[in-house]
């Protein structure tokens, strides 16, 4: 059982969290949490690192992941507090204390090993449930703690549960499902009943937050099955052996029925670079993504023109926005190397993305989306497709307005 920053933003949230978890012990599954820090506190943790440094331009990643990792301690221990509170046996366990040993990458640390004996081992013997602090870790050799990247918490509880060979994995957050878009933009949209892994894989990485992407990798992996569901039903209300409300993201081959699109995610968390007149020769692409590439900067849509004259050719890809300045710097430095007449960028634009196992074998789903977004006068500035999925890069002040047109298309909306 994973809850989110909402499920846990107070003490009265907290209790109610603690009710969950004993009404599942009661029913009799053997169960571990999960928690994320308080809602607001890891961004505040965060400010507080920022806003620290006056005279440098970096920080530490080491002494970022000492005070962001500490949310989690805080809500760690309230809910043991609250479920002792309650008779329920319960135990806190920082990631060091299970531990969950990671890659030394920290702010963005990866998951290495988990032993989770001694959790199962607890509940077994005493009924003991294990409340695991999410969102961090500890480096093997260093013993420093680490954390997973924003959103972390979610990668701790897939990890945790196939360490411990769970049978289902609950995500608890403020929404009771994965839908077909981010109900906050669009309030048609509708609650999927179950979301294969690869859908939901691209889902998360084209901007629909509710899962982060790399637990979704590791529920494939390690054959996770990931419910989705929500915390502020009340613990009273749910009878523990029916299915509730949710979402199941589970193998492609559980899902009966596929529709041609499963979903839309959208994300405003991209900057677009058009590098004018170009000269058009052999290794002039190698000679600007080369350098990007090392200095780590992840390119996403490539556009480039044939030109006409055989000579220039202007070339326009997206980086994620908080790396665009250092894109700039990156390809002005490559003006030895290679000549064009002009370097233009934007940040306000948006990638809106169309995603379904279905398209493997429908044709023209793409087509349909230019037509209607072209009805409403909204231009494509880019365009990149895969097997099951397509994305558009608009402007940013169209991103509503896109992303209902395409859940309207295709079908999409609740009638
Ligand atoms: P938690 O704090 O529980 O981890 P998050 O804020 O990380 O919760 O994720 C839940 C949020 O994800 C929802 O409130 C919702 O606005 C957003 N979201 C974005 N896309 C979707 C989607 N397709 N389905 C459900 N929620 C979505
Ligand atoms: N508290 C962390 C964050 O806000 C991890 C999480 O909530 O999943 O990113
Ligand atoms: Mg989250």
């Amino acid at each position: 059982m994973k809850f989110g920053g909402t499920s846990v933003a107070d003490l009265d949230r907290i209790r109610n969290v603690a009710r969950h978890v004993k009404r599942e012990v009661d029913a009799g599954h053997e169960v571990a949490v999960v928690v994320s820090a308080m809602a607001g506190v890891t961004n505040q943790l965060v400010g507080w690192c920022e806003q620290a440094i006056v005279e440098r331009r970096i920080f530490d990643a080491r002494e970022y992941d000492a005070v962001v990792a500490t949310g989690e301690q805080v809500t760690a221990g309230l809910l043991a507090i609250t479920l002792q509170d309650l008779d329920v046996n319960a135990r806190s366990w920082q990631g060091w204390q299970v531990p969950i040993l990671t890659s030394n990458a920290h702010a963005s640390a990866r998951i290495a090993d988990i032993d989770g004996a001694e959790l199962v081992n607890r509940f077994k013997e005493r009924k003991e449930v294990a409340v695991i602090a999410g969102f961090q870790g500890v480096h093997e050799e260093t013993g420093r703690v680490t954390t997973l990247g924003r959103g972390g918490s979610d990668t701790s509880a897939v990890a945790i549960a196939a360490a411990i060979r769970a049978d289902r994995c609950d995500i608890y957050t403020d929404v009771d499902g994965v839908y077909t878009t981010d109900p906050r933009v669009v309030p048609r949209a509708q609650r999927l009943d179950k979301v294969a892994y690869e859908e939901m894989l691209e889902l998360a990485s084209l901007g629909a937050k509710v899962l982060q992407v790399r637990s979704v990798e590791l529920g494939m992996v390690h054959n996770v099955r990931i419910f989705v569901r929500s915390s502020f039903e009340r613990p009273e209300d749910i009878d523990p052996h029916r299915d509730p409300p949710g979402t199941l993201i589970c193998d492609e081959s559980e899902i009966m029925e596929q529709q041609t699109v499963t979903g839309i995610a959208f994300s405003r968390d991209e900057a677009q670079i058009s590098i004018r007149q170009v000269q058009d020769k052999p290794g002039v692409a190698a000679a600007i993504f080369g350098p990007l590439a090392e200095a780590n900067i992840n390119v996403d849509m490539i556009v480039q023109n044939v030109s006409a004259d055989g000579k220039t050719t202007d070339l326009t890809f997206t980086v994620p926005a908080v790396d665009y300045q250092r894109s700039l710097d990156t390809i002005e430095k490559t003006r030895g190397t290679i000549s064009y007449t002009r370097l233009d960028g934007a940040t306000d634009v948006a990638k809106i993305s169309v995603i379904g196992i279905g398209m493997r074998s429908h044709a023209g789903v793409a087509a349909e989306a230019f037509k209607a977004l072209a009805e409403r006068s909204i231009n494509i500035r880019a365009i990149t497709t895969s097997e099951i999925k397509f994305s558009l890069l608009i402007d940013a002040a169209f991103t509503e307005l896109a992303v209902r047109t395409l859940h309207s298309l295709y079908g999409l909306d609740k009638s």
